[in-house]
């Protein structure tokens, strides 16, 4: 794409080392676990929480053998066949690389940018007007600093039209994105009052994304989201709504009736229908934002009408689900191009459950092999992966998979698939699939996944890597991070999350008992594994499963010493649990001198830890008390090193402390709730929301007033009602005491509360004032905390008692 001296023309770094000129980029690596390609990249040390320039030497060990770094080190001495550029910034540098590519360009770029529907506008204009253009769009949801900056650097004029979303949190960040993406057309989706907390106010976050149509030509945008706010800049206005004044005015929009609804819209002097084949109100605005668009590029209302029939839903994450006979499933049916192969590839790389890795692989549409510069492209894709299997499907890539360098099987169609599976025997392996929308991979899907019924936990790891760094962001870089996955991951999972969490490199993994470390360890996580609740029995599987015990009473201690005398090992890790005031499990502090004299005495094990847990971190009342705790825990470390002549890691706060103690946070910090979507204490923090149970309408009834509702005609009904019935009871972890409304649900964008008792696997909701079909979804609690408050327990309780014949689904963008 461009070689080492041409971005040292563009980028002017301050200072250059180049062994060869010649080479050429192609990639922007940015993450030195994620490498492929490594010959053609080019590494970019960011600074900033996580330090990239500690992972050059990981990045030159894999090939890499250009960077672009901050810091003045000497790296030449160390890659003296390496290209180094040192700039004052990577990320300026990156995003004027991005810069330059775009301008580059020469068809319009549409620039959208909104608080939802992005993606999804996106998706559908690239359906939309792809028989007219040869269409370029940003990956999956790539809209921060950095995605639109990898999105842009792929853009070239192959391409006529190209459409790039943006993304924002906080102020000042849409000038910087403005600036690489220049659209000529901007679309605004929406406003919603999500995501408020990087701005002041509601005003302030809607003049910040407005920033990205600065230069724009035209601003296409829903009127209702911009009435009473001055739009600075000069571009043509495109609005629609139901005013008047809207240049695109939506006349009616009319009740769903299978699955289609009616929009009448008016343009230009003509009226002009079109049926949109979904039914709630957000695909409704994104629809009808697509129509603007259209419009704007001169499309016949005939013609636009037609292709709105035929929209798809766009599908953007990877779900990976349980399959049958002891498999993993990733599935991503619903589209094929490099770039998200890539990501569905990395992805599958992050699974260490299964010894086999498969990867089924429909023909990808618009790629063409014949040339040379594609087809290496894939071939260094698959060949990265340690596939144990290529499955092929269509015409196209057969003709290839002799190239590709993995055990291969090939089928004309996935019919033909379909009906050989019978004698295929896929086990103990991860299965991505991977097929472009026309080859219905979704079919191959069923057939491969464990049946699950209707209620299922959804896992977002996205939200979960994003809590991550959030409390990452709050301590220091030198304190390590232990996370907490005890309770199935506070019910969200094993290796799933394990397996995520030691991708992000999470320092240590902790679980309560050691058959829950056995299960990771079985899984292929090798993260030290603390057990917090070792019994004498698991004492075998601790030691043969390399699990390190806390040990908290000399009862425990002296058992462990004799167990691993016996396994004739030494210096065995061992993490001490004090006792400064929670009363739970530990050694008091006047213990300390007891302790030594045993641990002194003896070369079997060896502390690796000493901790203790905060009884009250998040109440203020108790303030001086959990500063005695921090006091005790100093204490104690203090005196056991220095009788024990070597150091070992301290660590005392969990979410709370973490969010309001940097005086606990010591060597380490252990995360639970807060990495699951809770904040302990603050309400600033912008976590995300990680896992949604979800459920639909089995059944719904018309019962007139006089009746009653469910076990003991607790559910009396005031007037007449419209009754759903739901499979969600307190089997599945659905609390009784969220009976008699106490429990609110959200079905089709309103709460609802429950009627009558909770069944054992059933309830009952009232959902008489909302408009809902059968099978229509419902959200089971769509706000935790208020859900744990009504019935005066904690969120922690009700992610964890949420039963384990409620099937996880786990999604990754
Ligand atoms: C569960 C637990 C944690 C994590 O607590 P959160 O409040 O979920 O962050 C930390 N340390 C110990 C000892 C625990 O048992």
């Amino acid at each position: 794409m461009y070689t080492i001296s041409e971005i040292q023309d563009i980028i002017k770094p301050r200072r250059s080392y180049l062994a060869d000129t010649k080479v050429s980029i192609h990639y922007l690596l940015y993450d030195s676990r994620k490498i492929a390609h490594e010959k053609l990249g080019i590494f970019f040390a960011f600074t900033g929480r996580q330090d990239g320039h500690l992972y050059i030497q990981d990045a030159y060990n894999k090939g890499v053998r250009n960077f672009i770094l901050e810091k003045d080190t000497e790296q030449e001495v160390q890659m003296p066949d390496a290209n180094i550029l040192w700039v004052a910034n990577s990320w300026t540098t990156l995003q004027s690389l991005a810069q330059h590519n775009r301008s580059r360009f020469q068809g319009p770029v549409i620039g959208i940018t909104g608080s939802n529907g992005k993606t999804i506008v996106k998706e559908w204009l690239f359906q939309l007007m792809s028989p007219e253009y040869k269409i370029y769009r940003s990956p999956k949801s790539y809209n921060s600093q950095l995605g639109v900056a990898l999105s842009l650097w792929d853009l070239s004029n192959q391409y006529n039209l190209a459409i790039i979303e943006a993304g924002i949190s906080h102020v000042g960040e849409m000038d910087r994105l403005e600036a690489m993406i220049k659209p000529t057309f901007g679309v605004l989706t929406n406003i919603g009052i999500a995501h408020q907390q990087g701005f002041a106010s509601k005003l302030e976050k809607t003049e910040e994304k407005l920033r990205l149509f600065k230069d724009a030509e035209t601003l296409i945008y829903p009127a209702k989201y911009l009435e009473a706010v001055q739009i600075p800049y000069k571009p043509r206005k495109l609005s629609w709504g139901e005013e008047e004044d809207n240049q695109l005015e939506v006349y009616s929009i009319r009740k769903p009736e299978d699955g289609q609804t009616y929009v009448t819209l008016y343009y230009g002097g003509k009226t002009f229908g079109i049926s949109v084949p979904f039914t709630d109100s957000a695909a409704m605005e994104n629809a009808i934002t697509c129509v603007a668009v259209m419009l704007r590029f001169g499309y016949d209302t005939a013609l636009i009408a037609e292709r709105i029939r035929n929209l798809l839903p766009v599908e953007m994450r990877l779900e990976l689900k349980n399959g049958k006979n002891n498999t993993s499933v990733i599935d991503d049916s619903y589209s094929n191009d490099l770039v998200s192969l890539q990501i569905a590839l990395d992805f599958l790389n992050q699974q260490h459950q299964h010894t086999n890795s498969i990867l089924i692989l429909s023909d990808i549409p618009g790629v063409t092999l014949t040339d040379e510069k594609n087809l290496n492209k894939l071939k260094r894709l698959v060949a990265d992966r340690n596939l144990t299997q290529l499955i092929l499907i269509g015409p196209v890539l057969r003709q290839y998979a002799e190239q590709l360098g993995v055990p291969f099987q090939c089928y004309a169609s996935t019919a033909d698939f379909i009906a050989n599976l019978k004698d295929i025997e896929f086990r103990d392996a991860t299965i991505l699939l991977k097929g472009a929308r026309d080859f219905h991979f979704e079919d191959i899907s069923k057939l491969l996944v464990a049946k699950s019924h209707d209620t299922v936990l959804e896992i977002n790891l996205n939200a979960l890597e994003h809590n991550l760094n959030v409390y990452r962001g709050l301590v220091p870089k030198e304190v390590k991070m232990m996370a907490m996955v005890k309770a199935f991951s506070y019910g969200s999972g094993s290796f799933e999350i394990a397996n995520l969490l030691q991708f992000n490199q999470v320092d240590y993994l902790t679980v309560a008992y050691a058959d829950e470390g056995v299960e990771l360890r079985n899984a292929g996580i090798t993260l030290p594994i603390v057990v917090m609740s070792p019994d004498e029995n698991a004492f075998e599987s601790v030691v043969q499963h390399n699990l390190e015990p806390e040990i908290y009473s000399f009862r425990i201690l002296h058992a462990f010493i004799s167990f691993v005398r016996i396994k004739d090992l030494k210096n065995f890790p061992i993490h001490i649990k004090v006792d400064t005031g929670m009363h739970r499990l530990g050694f008091m502090p006047d213990e300390a001198e007891a302790l030594i004299d045993i641990l002194r005495q003896q070369d079997v094990v060896r502390v690796q830890s000493a901790f203790s847990h905060l009884a009250s971190a998040a109440n203020p009342q108790d303030n001086a008390f959990t500063a005695e705790q921090i006091l005790k825990l100093d204490q104690f470390a203090k005196k056991l090193q220095q009788e024990l002549g070597y150091s070992f890691l301290r660590h005392i706060a969990a979410t709370s402390g973490i969010e309001l103690w940097p005086s606990a946070y010591f060597d380490m910090v252990r995360l639970g709730i807060g990495m699951y979507g809770v904040e302990a204490s603050r309400t600033d923090l912008s976590l995300q929301t990680v896992g949604v149970l979800k459920t639909n309408v089995t059944q719904i009834k018309h019962i007139p007033a006089s009746e009653t509702v469910g076990y003991n005609r607790h559910g009396v009904l005031h007037r007449d009602s419209k009754i759903a019935t739901i499979k969600i009871g307190y089997a599945d972890g659905y609390d009784r005491r969220f009976g008699n409304g106490v429990g609110k649900m959200l079905v089709n964008g309103h709460l609802v509360p429950t009627v009558g008792d909770i069944c054992m696997d059933m309830c009952m909701l009232d959902v008489t004032d909302i408009a809902v079909s059968e099978e229509d979804e419902v959200v089971v609690f769509p706000d935790i905390t208020a859900a744990a408050n009504s019935i005066g327990t904690i969120p922690y309780e009700l992610l964890v008692n949420i039963s384990q014949r409620v099937k996880r689904v786990y999604f990754y963008e």
